[in-house]
């Protein structure tokens, strides 16, 4: 089933809550749908995919189609006595797919928890926290290449998955609409619980089972990041920026409590974004409807009101203060549109 929207306002469709609109908007239920829409001569020259907007930030109207699924089914397509395969539609939002593997018993995206958006968008980003990344359970991405307007599908070792990365982000962007992501969970237990505070938060509730580590995982981020449907913002606004070794270094001794994490490439170092911003003296700054959220430095938020330009105001204003003060360049992580 399709649904056709002209003229629509994108507040409630992006976690920014921005005042812009989409010249037009397609709603799709099922991976069919899109032979309907792109099979035709009127097919949308100008489209992007969109999930659930929370790592989007609109700063102009949307001259084209914002393609947007719907369908919600998880089937379990395959199943042994460790694992079961599940097949789940791009318009399901991912939380529900977790606390729904919860409920079942299935290991492996318990410390995903809460991470808002859609099945569909999941392995475009590789979302990830608390020291798992979607990568760990997709096993296969089912999509539509709208360049010979053919349904395909990628193995996990053909999707690239790395940090925050993937072909969707690469190769295939802006060329392919993922319809269905399959998950391969385990039945035993595999309590993941090296990251940050998440074991003691797992044991105050009574020690690692699939419920006390959501729950875990639940408080945690309430308690760390503002809630998008109170707060507009799109979780961390900027990329950790990778630079080389000896930079780091150099910065270690100047700098003695900044946070550097490894690389895979071992003449790489990756530093914090959100400790440099928070340096540069503008955790909680504020201008005008934008400001940097008072206890995440990475975080931009929308008091009310904003449009995309005032938050890319501001974001330009951020990324300048703090190459002024570091020499290092940082950018948006959110897609910028
Ligand atoms: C409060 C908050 C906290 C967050 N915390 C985390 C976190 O801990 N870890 C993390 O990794 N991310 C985090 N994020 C970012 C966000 O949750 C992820 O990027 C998520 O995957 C976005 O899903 P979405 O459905 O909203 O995608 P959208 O914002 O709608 O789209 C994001 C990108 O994916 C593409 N896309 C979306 N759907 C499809 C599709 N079906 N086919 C092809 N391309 C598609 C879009 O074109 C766009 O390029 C957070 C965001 C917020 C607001």
């Amino acid at each position: 089933m399709i649904k056709e929207f002209f003229n629509h306002p994108l507040r409630e469709l992006n976690s920014f809550h921005v005042e812009e609109q989409a010249d037009h908007i397609i709603e799709f239920d099922s991976a069919e749908d899109l032979d309907q829409i792109f099979g035709k001569e009127s097919s949308p020259k100008k489209w992007y995919a969109l999930g659930g907007g929370n790592n989007i930030l609109f700063t102009r109207r949307f001259e084209g189609t914002l393609i947007k699924p719907i369908g919600k089914t998880i089937r379990i397509i395959e199943e042994d006595e460790e694992s079961v395969l599940l097949h789940v539609e791009a318009g399901l939002e991912w939380d529900d797919m977790v606390e729904w593997a919860v409920e079942h018993g299935l290991w492996g995206v318990e410390n995903l928890s809460l991470i808002p958006g859609t099945i569909g968008a999941s392995p475009v980003q590789n979302i990830g926290a608390y020291g798992a990344e979607a990568k760990d359970v997709i096993e296969r991405v089912n999509f539509f290449d709208t360049q010979d307007c053919t349904h395909k599908s990628l193995s996990h070792e053909e999707c690239r998955f790395a940090y925050r990365d993937s072909i969707f982000k690469r190769e295939l962007k802006g060329l392919c609409i993922i319809t269905s992501v399959e998950f391969r969970l385990k039945k035993t237990p595999q309590p993941n619980l090296g990251y940050g505070d998440l074991k003691a938060e797992t044991e105050k509730r009574g020690g690692a089972t699939l419920g006390n580590i959501r729950d875990a995982v639940c408080s945690i981020r309430r308690s760390k990041l503002p809630d998008p449907a109170e707060l507009g913002n799109a979780g961390s606004f900027f990329k950790n920026p990778i630079v080389e070794h000896e930079l780091a270094e150099q910065m270690r001794l100047k700098y003695e409590n900044m946070p550097i994490y490894p690389t895979a490439d071992t003449q790489k170092k990756k530093l914090a974004a959100g400790w440099l911003i928070d340096q540069c003296g503008l955790k909680g700054y504020r201008q005008g409807h934008v400001g940097v959220h008072e206890r995440q430095a990475l975080v931009l938020v929308n008091y009310g009101g904003a449009n995309g330009d005032e938050v890319m105001t501001l974001a330009h204003e951020v990324c300048s203060k703090v190459a002024e003060k570091f020499g290092i360049d940082i950018e948006p992580e959110v897609n910028v549109l």
